[in-house]
């Protein structure tokens, strides 16, 4: 009794608004819980109402009118002994408006906002009081809301999920024994757990419903992290070439460098060295922030195949950066008699055919490119190991795409995936848990921190003159405009206007234009001018956003800053501050401020710390966002919530290791359950594996 079509009302057109929910079977039904409840149990006095409180509130009409301005909206003055709070209705009839009288008693149920005048609730749901009659009862349980989707009534959900807990609750299974249970979650089953969830009696108190849902939510982490660690274990037994342990190239080529490594670049050298040597494929992340020169790093890894006979790619995600890549390298490497080849889209068919040639008879040792480098027709003559820079957002899915590129036989290359945002500890253990680890946490010496300031766009006359004293000083300035659009074209639109605004303000200085409806050379060819100095002020979308190393630019204009996450402001950032000059970065927003974007702006100027900053945007947005929820699809969390349950991250670990030590083959199928409980879509990955 599985199927959802024997649930009453669920008919082909409601089961296919189910499965965009993932809801398949009745018991995905039972997974899937309360986003948050309703609390339609108490009635709150007025005075304590705060803006995004949702409440239930009763009191007395005092006053209702039409009011004529830009929106025409009938308001109602509501009063009760604490204080009063006005009630907006946008859409309203005669008989609405004529019940609505003074004196009348009245109560709402909705969200409060700040209004013009005051706390208000726009279109509340209201009944009137009956005078004289016994009021209407309370509720008793709190208003469960439910994910949901289009065309899909919270009211409907309600029906299935309390069909599906009369009928199937009591054939969940328990899969975790006790004993892997952390103790403080002991105390309540998976059934009651998931009863307490979907209908939370009051008095539940709030402690109670966290041990529910940690309950569920540990579970639910203990499935990823298990299926992951399978991953991993899977990838152990898998065949690739081992670099040869001499490393004399590359010991040169960084006594040739202008600086000594950092000793956190050290320690990453010799961890990646260290597992290169195996005869299994490495599968590394290195993480560390813009800045913190990664390139080195994947530049002596990738000369290390060379010195070994060996090829490697290195893969950037746009045009620019992979030019940009392959110069750095090609610079370096070209005086070593290392044939560092390029490969993208833009390239004309001649120059393509020859690099393809390259790299199919091993001419090639190293190429650089975007994604061109793994298209159909490109076969390595002998690929060992595959970089990808900048790879900010990269689901398991994509990582288990990338692992048959470059696959000859059994044989697979070693991966390292680079990351300049950080990814604070508790995704990584449960996402990247397939994934060795190394982070350089350190910056080179000598840079000095960039100072950030906020300004509202009424100053922005004083910002142009600002920029105008800095260039008269040499010095070289990114003015950003990012997404106030959607659409791309859009966006370039109001760079290009930007771009000529600035122009006319500042008739003596050059500026220069960079968006991404640009072509390649065309990009490519304003990036050189910016190198060398001939443009002064540039003028971008977010293209800019990863990898472009311009060292005199020392000053960062961001438009609409407010409108932009955490993770973008500071990669944006990170484009200045590195060379030695002192630099800043100017955050020009327009008001009012919303909460979130205030402390978002707050945040941004007062730490640098890509790991604190990483931390707080996960507080601030959930892990969803963070891990890039529409390209990585399946890697959603259903119940659990990183910042949420970070407490559990170690548990989860432990408990892991627990099963996995304890009895392998009983662990094996209480492994698959869990998988297809939590992950039944993701199954295809790890059968890829
Ligand atoms: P990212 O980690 O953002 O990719 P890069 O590799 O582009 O950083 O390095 C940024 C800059 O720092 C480059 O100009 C690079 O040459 C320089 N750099 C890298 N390592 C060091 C070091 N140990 N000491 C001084 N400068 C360094
Ligand atoms: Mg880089």
């Amino acid at each position: 009794m599985t199927d959802l079509s024997t649930l009453r009302g669920v008919g082909p057109r409601l089961a296919a608004r189910l499965a965009k929910l993932e809801i398949r079977k009745i018991e995905d039904l039972l997974f899937h819980l309360p986003l948050r409840y309703q609390d339609r149990t108490t009635i709150s006095p007025i005075a304590s109402l705060r803006p995004g409180d949702e409440c239930l509130i009763e009191g007395e009409v005092q006053s209702c009118a039409i009011r004529f301005g830009r929106r025409r909206a009938l308001l109602c003055a509501v009063e009760d002994q604490t204080g009063s709070i006005t009630i907006r209705l946008f859409h309203f009839n005669k008989s609405q408006q004529s019940s609505l009288q003074s004196g009348k008693g009245i109560r709402c149920f909705g969200e409060i906002r700040r209004g013009p005048s005051g706390l208000e609730m726009v279109h509340p749901e209201y009944r009137l009081l009956q005078p004289g009659k016994q009021q209407p009862g309370l509720e008793t349980t709190l208003t469960p809301i439910y994910p949901s989707t289009e065309g899909l009534r919270q009211r409907t959900l309600f029906l299935l999920t309390s069909q599906a807990l009369e009928l199937a609750l009591h054939s969940v299974e328990e899969l975790l024994p006790e004993a892997q249970l952390p103790q403080q979650l002991r105390a309540v089953t998976l059934q009651n757990a998931l009863q307490a969830l979907h209908r939370p009696t009051t008095p539940l108190s709030a402690e109670q419903l966290a041990i529910c849902r940690g309950r569920v939510a540990f579970e639910e982490l203990l499935a990823h992290h298990l299926s992951l660690q399978q991953l991993r274990n899977h990838y152990r037994k898998e065949q690739a070439t081992p670099l040869s342990q001499d490393r004399g190239r590359v010991d040169h080529l960084l006594q040739l460098l202008p600086f000594s490594l950092t000793t956190a670049q050290q320690r990453v050298i010799k961890e990646i060295f260290q597992d290169l040597q195996q005869s299994h494929p490495m599968r590394r992340l290195l993480q560390g922030d813009v800045g913190s020169g990664k390139t080195i790093v994947a530049l002596s890894a990738a000369l290390h195949a060379a010195e070994s006979g060996l090829q490697s790619a290195l893969m950037a995600p746009t045009e620019l950066l992979a030019r940009q890549l392959f110069k750095n390298i090609n610079t370096l490497l070209e005086p070593l008699g290392i044939n560092v080849g390029f490969l993208s889209g833009g390239m004309n068919i001649k120059e393509r055919r020859q690099m393809v040639q390259q790299i199919a008879d091993g001419g090639c040792s190293i190429a650089v490119g975007t994604h061109a480098l793994f298209q159909k027709d490109i076969s390595f003559h002998n690929l060992a190991l595959v970089i990808i820079d900048e790879q900010h957002r990269f689901g398991v899915e994509q990582r288990a795409a990338l692992k048959q590129k470059g696959e000859r036989g059994s044989y697979l290359p070693h991966q390292l995936i680079m990351t300049a945002t950080p990814i604070p500890r508790t995704l990584a253990m449960t996402f990247y848990a397939d994934l060795d680890s190394s982070v350089i946490d350190e910056l080179p010496p000598g840079r000095t921190p960039i100072k950030t300031v906020t300004v509202p766009e009424s100053r922005r006359s004083e910002v142009l003159q600002r920029v105008h004293a800095n260039c008269l000083q040499g010095r070289q300035v990114y003015w950003v405009c990012p997404l106030i659009e959607e659409s791309e074209a859009l966006q370039c639109q109001a760079a290009t206007d930007s771009a000529e605004e600035i122009q006319k303000q500042l008739p003596d200085l050059s500026v220069g234009l960079l968006h991404g409806r640009m072509s390649a050379r065309e990009k490519d060819e304003v990036m050189t001018r910016f190198y060398q100095g001939k443009i002064q002020i540039l003028v971008a979308t977010t293209v800019v956003e990863v990898g472009v190393d311009v060292p005199d630019a020392s000053l960062m204009i961001i438009e609409n800053a407010e409108r932009l996450g955490l993770a973008q402001l500071h990669q944006l950032r990170g484009r200045v501050g590195r060379g030695a000059l002192s630099s800043s970065c100017v955050l020009m927003y327009r008001p009012p401020l919303s909460r979130d974007a205030t402390e978002r702006l707050q945040t941004i100027r007062d730490t640098t710390d890509g790991f604190e900053i990483a931390r707080k945007d996960l507080e601030m947005r959930g892990a969803g966002e963070l891990l890039g929820k529409r390209q990585t699809g399946t890697l959603q969390l259903k119940i659990a919530d990183l910042s949420q349950d970070q407490l559990l991250i170690p548990l989860v670990e432990k408990s892991a290791q627990q099963i996995m030590a304890h009895d392998p083959l009983s662990a094996s199928s209480m492994i698959k359950k869990l998988i297809r409980r939590w992950i039944p879509q993701g199954e295809h990955y790890h059968s890829t594996g």
